[in-house]
């Protein structure tokens, strides 16, 4: 994976009534990373949900199962507390539906 943030392939500009922009101060081929951000927010596809974890995304065979809400799976304690200011508002959601909705709403 890519350093997260800009190459020095390019600067940043702002641009009046546009917005900001990123300027190329090198030559780019097709390929080069000049822009990594991580994910704003993400969801597990629903035929992984009991297969990874639902905070490192790594596939275990064995899973702990939110005791909540029994939707979310995590490797450990460890993963799971990290998870929890996220999951917090799922879990209540999911323990009052009853069954989590498809990935496209989650
Ligand atoms: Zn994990
Ligand atoms: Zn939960």
């Amino acid at each position: 994976m890519p350093k997260e943030g800009m190459a020095e392939t390019v600067e940043l500009f702002s641009s009046e009534g546009k917005g900001r922009g990123l300027k190329a101060v090198k030559e780019l081929w097709a390929g080069d990373v000049i822009f990594a951000e991580r994910a704003y927010a993400a969801v597990v596809f629903d035929s992984l949900t009991h297969l990874v974890c639902h905070t490192c995304f790594k596939r275990h065979e064995k899973l702990h199962r939110c005791g909540q809400c029994k939707f979310a799976h995590y490797c450990d304690r460890t993963c799971q507390k990290d998870g929890w200011v996220k999951h917090k508002s799922e879990c209540t959601v999911l323990k009052k539906h009853g069954k989590a909705p498809n990935e496209n709403i989650r």
